[in-house]
């Protein structure tokens, strides 16, 4: 059982002007098929080989077998962290957690974006839920997410410059400030518990 690169929930231009169809192009056929495609090579005939995705990103342990299963699991979950521009907002029960947690969601973005713009290097940053329910910000090195943290993913965006270089070069802080227009925030919402 083989993992398969996940078709992106909307075409690639629908992101469009906040990411490009060329950065999809890349992003999506490129480096998340080639984190796929690594993870296959890695994990045939071996005791990960019939492990859910999850499993196997508990019991790898660091090195080359996590990386590309993490990968995987976090760029198919930021394609579901966006959608193309609706002007959508939180509401009902995230909203009134995100109030809970930062006071509203200009402060939210606040907190998000001073930890995904301080972030030295490769990375991840998420909003997450904790186990007592409330909601934090958080950020990961290179592959690494909230599920090896005991945290409940709600929302990521991808901090490695291959994420956003072609449309925003080295400006990370613009990508970042751009991304808050193609949130969706129906996944976000459906991932509280
Ligand atoms: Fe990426």
């Amino acid at each position: 059982m083989a993992f398969k690169l996940p078709e992106l929930p909307y075409p690639k231009d629908a992101l469009a002007p906040y990411l490009s169809a060329e950065t999809l192009e890349y992003h999506h056929g490129k480096h998340h098929a080639a984190y796929v495609k690594k993870l296959n090579e890695l994990i045939a005939n071996s005791k990960y080989a019939e492990m859910p995705l999850e499993k196997i990103i508990a019991t790898a342990g660091p090195g080359a077998i996590f990386n590309n299963a993490a990968q995987h699991w976090n760029h198919s979950f930021y394609w579901k962290s966006m959608k193309p521009r609706n002007g959508s907002k939180p509401s009902g029960k995230l909203a009134t957690a995100i109030t809970q947690a930062f006071g509203g969601v200009d402060q939210l973005k606040k907190a998000f974006n001073d930890a995904a713009n301080n972030f030295f290097g490769s990375g991840w940053a998420w909003l997450v839920q904790k186990p007592d329910g409330s909601l934090a910000v958080d950020k990961t090195p290179d592959a690494e997410n909230p599920l090896t943290r005991d945290e409940r993913p709600l929302l990521t965006c991808d901090l490695w410059e291959h994420a956003y270089y072609i449309d925003y070069r080295n400006a990370r802080p613009d990508y970042v400030e751009a991304f808050w227009n193609i949130v969706n925030w129906e996944f976000v919402a459906s991932n509280l518990k």
